[in-house]
């Protein structure tokens, strides 16, 4: 048995023992179910962050921690040095799920991206006749794809960038929602890809305006270049549709997905693509060792059947249209709330700061009335909760919501 600790003490242990790369909400959870979480104190909370997204089939399912437990207790890591008699299944799923000749499957959502960038490349080089060393990768200001070198040097936040240099070279930044800016970077025949977040969720949940996506595939298409969608956050239900491309009927030419694609129990990312891309990539040429391993496998079957089973999409769009109407009605008659935006189950709030009370201290607030969420850039709340939760705790949900705001105005 672990020792029980208070949330004085875990904060204390985290504060001298831990490295100081995050700033997380005073809140010490021990447990979850469902769209619930409770600290060690025992206060229950309505989790709206859902880890960003991968918790999109509740706290622990009972399904998925099942397939966990199960393959867990049979054979974890062979690594891909052999066959294992779960990949080989969970590959036909998620292909077929998702409609793609082939997956390399990795662990977390940045390894996707770097997966992702490195299949770009090569075909860019062994398929479309790009240069040695001449490709490029068309990518939008304010994204967000992880932490690694390469990916940071894509990216326009001095905090993620900043004293991390010298940066990979080989992207042309442009900005979002800017169909003219792709069409101009476009020209450049060294392009070989653009990679694109259909929502930019970590950006302040960014929707492009319709018929962005679409167009932005269709001009890819003109010029040969590989539409790389990132759906690490936006992907499995969380938007309204199983992905957030789907609301444009875009096909991406190159899939990645992480987060949900295990429920939140496990690292899990996947690419996705065709023969003609996935096939460039040949023995020897990139790899993980827990990528690909038979519980992973297991994992990711479960929470892919958990979404059809329980219509997560469906649901996404039907609660999410309540959030923000509630919301918008609400942003009527408050000074604090400005703008509120999403799509399906992610959305945000823009809060215009009042008497010196931030999104921050709208943050703290809501904890202390039993919900939880984190600001992102200072003054934007994303509310993204597990797509689980039902009509009437949402209700309840948006309550402890619009009374802590009404506290401060
Ligand atoms: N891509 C997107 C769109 C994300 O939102 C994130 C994480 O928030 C990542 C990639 C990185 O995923 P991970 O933290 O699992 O590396």
């Amino acid at each position: 048995m672990s020792e029980k600790i208070t949330s004085k003490q875990a904060i204390a242990l985290e504060d001298q023992y831990g490295a100081h790369n995050y700033h997380p909400l005073p809140v010490v959870l021990s447990r979850g179910k469902g769209c619930r979480v409770w600290d060690v104190e025992g206060k229950e909370y309505f989790d709206f962050l859902s880890a960003y997204s991968a918790v999109n089939q509740g706290h622990c399912h009972p399904k998925i921690v099942g397939a966990l437990t199960e393959q867990a207790q049979k054979l974890t890591l062979t690594s891909r040095a052999f066959y294992n008699d779960a990949l080989g299944v969970y590959e036909k799923y998620i292909t077929e799920y998702f409609g793609y000749d082939k997956v390399l499957p990795m662990n977390s959502g940045a390894e996707g991206d770097e997966t992702a960038l490195k299949l770009c490349r090569k075909w860019a080089y062994t398929k479309k006749g790009i240069p040695e060393n001449e490709a490029k990768i068309i990518v939008c200001a304010n994204n967000f794809h992880g932490r690694t070198i390469t990916i940071i040097s894509m990216s326009t936040d001095p905090d993620a960038k900043n004293d991390f240099g010298p940066y990979t070279p080989g992207f042309i930044t442009i900005p979002y929602n800017d169909l003219p800016a792709l069409e101009k970077a476009l020209e450049d025949p060294n392009v070989a890809g653009f990679l694109v977040e259909p929502i930019q969720g970590e950006a302040g949940v960014m929707v492009p305006d319709e018929g962005y996506l679409k167009k932005a595939y269709e001009l890819c298409k003109a010029k040969n270049v590989l539409f790389i969608a990132d759906e690490v956050q936006t992907g499995i239900a969380r938007t309204g549709k199983l992905l957030a491309c789907d609301h444009e009927g875009v096909r991406p030419d190159v899939l990645i997905l992480g987060k949900a694609l295990s429920g939140g129990v496990y690292p899990i990312s996947a690419v996705l693509a065709d023969d003609d891309i996935m096939l460039t990539i040949k023995p020897g040429e990139h790899g993980s060792t827990f990528g690909g391993n038979p519980v992973a496998a297991r994992v990711a079957i479960a929470a892919l059947e958990v979404v059809k089973e329980e219509k997560l999409a469906e649901r996404a769009e039907r609660l999410g249209k309540i959030f923000r109407d509630e919301m918008s009605r609400f942003a009527e008659t408050s000074d604090m709330v400005s703008i509120v935006r999403g799509k399906g189950l992610l959305n945000a709030v823009v809060i215009q700061p009042k008497n010196g009370k931030t999104a921050w201290d709208v943050c703290l607030k809501m904890a202390e009335n039993g919900l939880l969420a984190k600001p992102t850039h200072d003054h934007i709340i994303r509310f993204a909760p597990p797509l689980v939760i039902s009509e009437e705790e949402l209700k309840q949900a948006i309550e402890i919501i619009q009374k802590s705001i009404r506290l401060f105005e």
